[in-house]
C-alpha cells in the first residue's frame, strides 16, 4: 500500500534554529497483510512539541529520548482509526493513540503499543486527547500538583510564562481551579494576551515583546509571586524569580527559550538569581511528566471532566496536511500557535 511519510532531512545543529526544510516528505509503502498482533490505522492528528527539538540532535541529551534518524520516519504522539486489525482487543473503527506514532497517512502497528480512545470523554474532539486531555494537559496537571504547592485559600499568585502554548494555557487555568486566588500569564502578543484574559480566565497578562516586564510584574502581582508554572526559562524567569516570595515554588516544566542552545537541562541560573533563589528557599526541581504514569488514568479523567463542564476552555492552533508538519514545528518554536498545535491529516 502506498503511504505519504515525513523524514529527518538534516539537522539543525545543536546551536541552530530548526526550519521546515529539516523535514522531507516522500511516498514510501506499507505491506498488505496485516500479522497477528497487528493493526493497520490510518493516522487522523499528529502532535508537533518542542521536546522534538532535542530530538532533532544526534544527541538528545537525555536518556528517555532516542534522536531521530536522517532519511528515517520522525515519530510522536499520534491518534488515528483501526481500519484493520489482528489484535484481540483492536477492532475496525476504534479510535487508537500512541506517543510514537509514526509521521506517515498509515501504518501498520504492534496493537500492543496503542491505547483505545473514548472520543465522549472529550465531546467528540479527538484531537484533544494530544492536548488537553493528553500529555499537554498531564503535564499542566501534574506539575501544579506534584511541585506546585498550591492550597486552596492560601491567597497564593500564580505566575505562567510560556502562558499562551499548549502546557501555559491549560497551567494558568488549573492553577485557578486547584486554588490559586490570583493567576498571570506572560506571552509574546496583544492577542495572545487578550485570549488569556477575556477566555481563560486570567487576571492579567504581560506581552513581555512590549514594555518593561519586571514593572508590569510588580504592579500586577503586589503580595509577590508564590507559584511560577515556568516554560521558557531565561530572561523572562529570572526577572519572575525575582519577584517570588520565601518558600515559594517554581514548576520547571520547560526552558524553551534555551532548546536552540548547548546548554545542560536544567540550564543553571545566572550567579544572581541563584543567590535569590537559594535566600528564599524558592524550590526549583526537575520535573517530568513521564515520571508520574501512575496518575496518568485518574488525572485525564480530571481533565475531560473539566472539559466537559466547561471549566477549561481549549485553544488549538491546526495545521492541515502532513505536507506542512515541517513548517508548523518551526512556527511553534517561534510561537505562532495559539494552544496545542495539531496536524491534521483528512486525506
Ligand atoms: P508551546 O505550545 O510551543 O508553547 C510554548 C510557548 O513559549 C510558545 O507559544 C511561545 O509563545 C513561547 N516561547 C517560545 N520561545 C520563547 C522564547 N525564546 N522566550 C519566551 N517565550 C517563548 O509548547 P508547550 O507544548 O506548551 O510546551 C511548553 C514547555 O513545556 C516546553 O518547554 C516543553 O518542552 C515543556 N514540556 C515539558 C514537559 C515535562 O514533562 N516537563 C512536558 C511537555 C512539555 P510566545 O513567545 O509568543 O509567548
Amino acid at each position: 500500500m502506498i503511504i505519504q511519510r515525513v523524514v529527518l532531512n538534516s539537522r539543525p545543529g545543536k546551536n541552530g534554529v530548526p526550519v521546515a526544510e529539516n523535514f522531507r516528505l516522500e511516498q514510501s509503502t506499507i505491506a498488505d497483510a496485516v500479522q497477528a498482533g497487528q493493526v493497520r490505522v490510518k493516522t487522523l492528528y499528529l502532535s508537533v512539541d518542542p521536546y522534538m527539538r532535542c530530538r532533532m540532535n544526534e544527541d538528545t541529551g537525555s536518556d528517555y529520548l532516542q534522536p531521530w534518524q536522517l532519511s528515517e520516519v520522525a515519530d510522536g504522539g499520534g491518534i488515528g482509526v483501526v481500519e484493520e486489525s489482528q489484535h484481540h482487543n483492536l477492532a475496525k473503527g476504534d479510535f487508537v493513540t500512541s506517543f510514537t506514532w509514526p509521521w506517515q497517512t498509515a501504518a501498520i502497528l504492534d496493537g500492543d503499543s496503542l491505547q483505545k480512545l473514548v472520543p465522549q470523554l472529550v465531546n467528540g474532539r479527538l484531537s484533544y486527547f494530544l492536548g488537553a486531555a493528553g500529555i499537554t494537559g498531564l503535564t499542566a496537571l501534574l506539575g501544579i500538583r506534584e511541585k506546585g504547592h498550591v492550597a486552596a485559600g492560601a491567597n497564593q499568585t500564580m505566575v505562567v510564562s510560556g502562558a499562551a502554548g499548549a502546557c501555559g494555557s491549560l497551567a494558568g487555568q488549573i492553577g485557578r481551579l486547584e486554588g490559586c486566588s490570583r493567576v498571570v500569564g506572560i506571552a509574546g502578543t496583544d492577542e495572545k494576551c487578550s485570549i488569556l484574559v477575556q477566555e481563560m480566565g486570567f487576571d492579567a497578562a504581560i506581552n513581555y515583546k512590549k514594555g518593561d516586564v519586571a514593572k508590569q510584574l510588580r504592579e500586577l502581582c503586589p503580595g509577590g509571586v508564590d507559584v511560577y508554572f515556568d516554560n521558557v526559562g531565561g530572561d523572562i524567569s529570572d526577572t519572575v524569580i525575582s519577584q517570588m516570595n520565601q518558600n515559594s515554588h517554581i514548576i520547571l516544566c520547560g526552558q524553551i527559550s534555551q532548546y536552540n542552545k548547548d546548554v545542560p537541562y536544567p540550564p543553571p541560573l545566572p550567579p544572581d538569581i541563584e543567590k535569590i533563589q537559594k535566600e528564599r528557599n524558592i524550590t526549583r526541581e526537575r520535573f517530568l511528566v513521564l515520571n508520574y504514569m501512575d496518575k496518568q488514568e485518574a488525572s485525564v479523567l480530571q481533565l475531560c471532566q473539566w472539559i466537559q463542564e466547561g471549566k477549561l476552555k481549549v485553544r488549538e492552533t491546526v495545521v492541515e496536511g502532513l505536507a506542512n508538519i515541517g513548517a508548523a514545528f518551526q512556527s511553534m518554536m517561534n510561537g505562532g500557535n495559539i494552544g496545542k498545535q495539531i496536524i491534521s491529516i483528512s486525506k
